[in-house]
């Protein structure tokens, strides 16, 4: 059976360049980087040589890099230590953000008393500047926390104006960008944003490594202790097979994304094309501008199929997910979709695809050619 994979925001395939870069540093360059004979001090090349090339492609310094274990980690990191160490009272953010932003806030707002408000957004999932504005005029130390592409419904988030509008009031702005890096141009000096965050996995490198970007001189400190590694700044021997890899899956996709981006576009419009010849009651959720590699439709199926609908295409050995992965065994509705959607809408089946390159037309034949078997 011919299998297809149509989940890319939930992970992605590995580069085999990705893989031969991995497998050499875990075969020939296993010394620390922190020991000072010549064994670590290899390990240190290949540790700051990565550094480099990463901070590089998001025209950072690198000094502005550090090695997290994954996304997760890097905006738990940046929204604890805002409040712990940089006097933080207020976070402002979506109700749509990823449950590794959301979850932290709601944990600081318990742990520290910070007050949180949510931004209100449009209709399609975007942000109301309006809104972000009027919150962003009251007082108190404040941190704006906002994605820059949401996972299950491909919002996009301006980023340029978020920043300038946090900055215009003197707030900081993070953004969870796990969903954006390596899939299109990132400058932080142009954008003069203060944090944002990466995971390798999802820009076909290595599960379990990420990063945080930190302006300079942004006076974050670490939230765990022990060795020196990382500045100081993340405690712990670098994994440097996993950040090697990532250097090089972020090298490669930026390399490739003028090709990948043309190409991914192309079968996001056929997608929907052939859903709605097939489905024309078939509705887009979130905006119709989303971003290129994230489509979530909701089908005209009975209520009763939702459940069974992820359980029949695997069967048909096609992988697509109803919400992020970390919620897609649950039977709950997603918490993005709960804010977009009325309550009958949202008992609909809705299901997200999300494209790579390696996709092909013919995998959304058959994945359209599945739908019409539910
Ligand atoms: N933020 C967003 C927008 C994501 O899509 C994900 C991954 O699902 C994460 C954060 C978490 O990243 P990681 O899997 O590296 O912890």
């Amino acid at each position: 059976m011919r299998k297809v994979y149509l989940d890319n925001a939930s992970t992605t395939a590995i580069l085999p360049e990705v893989i031969a870069e991995m497998t050499k540093v875990l075969s020939d360059d296993f010394g620390n980087p922190s020991s000072t004979h010549s064994f670590g001090r290899s390990g240190k090349v290949l540790l700051e040589t990565a550094r480099k090339s990463i901070a590089k492609q998001i025209n950072a310094a690198a000094s502005e890099i550090i090695f997290t274990s994954c996304g997760t980690e890097a905006n738990n990191w940046i929204l604890r230590s805002a409040v712990k160490d940089l006097d933080v009272k207020r976070i402002i953010t979506s109700k749509i953000e990823h449950h590794a932003v959301l979850h932290t806030v709601e944990m600081l707002q318990q742990e520290f008393g910070i007050s949180v408000d949510y931004v209100a957004l449009k209709n399609d999932g975007t942000v109301d500047f309006t809104d972000l504005v009027e919150l962003l005029s009251q007082e108190g130390k404040t941190l704006v926390s906002l994605m820059h592409v949401n996972n299950e419904i491909g919002t996009v988030l301006d980023l340029e104006k978020a920043v300038r509008i946090t900055h215009d009031y003197n707030a900081l702005f993070h953004s969870d960008t796990v969903q954006s890096i390596g899939k299109t141009e990132i400058d932080v000096q142009k954008l003069d944003i203060d944090f944002l965050v990466a995971s390798a996995h999802k820009f076909h490198g290595p599960k379990g490594v990420g990063f945080a970007y930190l302006k300079k001189n942004s006076g974050l400190q670490p939230i765990f202790f022990g060795g020196e590694q990382e500045k100081g700044f993340r405690a712990g021997t670098e994994a440097v097979h996993q950040i090697v890899g990532m250097a090089k899956a972020l090298e490669m996709s930026y390399f490739e994304l003028d090709s990948h981006r043309t190409h991914i576009k192309e079968l996001k419009d056929y997608a929907i094309q052939q859903i709605e010849i097939v489905f024309p009651e078939a509705k887009i959720n979130g905006s119709t501008e989303g971003f290129y590699n994230i489509l979530n439709v909701m089908f005209p199926f009975l209520e009763d199929k939702t459940a069974m609908i992820l359980f029949h295409l695997d069967m048909k050995g096609i992988a697509v997910s109803r919400g992020s992965a970390c919620q897609s065994g649950s039977v709950k509705p997603s918490h993005v979709l709960a804010e977009i959607l009325n309550d009958d809408d949202l008992k609909q089946p809705s299901l997200r695809i999300s494209f790579s390159h390696f996709n092909t037309k013919e995998d959304i034949d058959l994945l359209v050619q599945a739908l019409q078997t539910v």
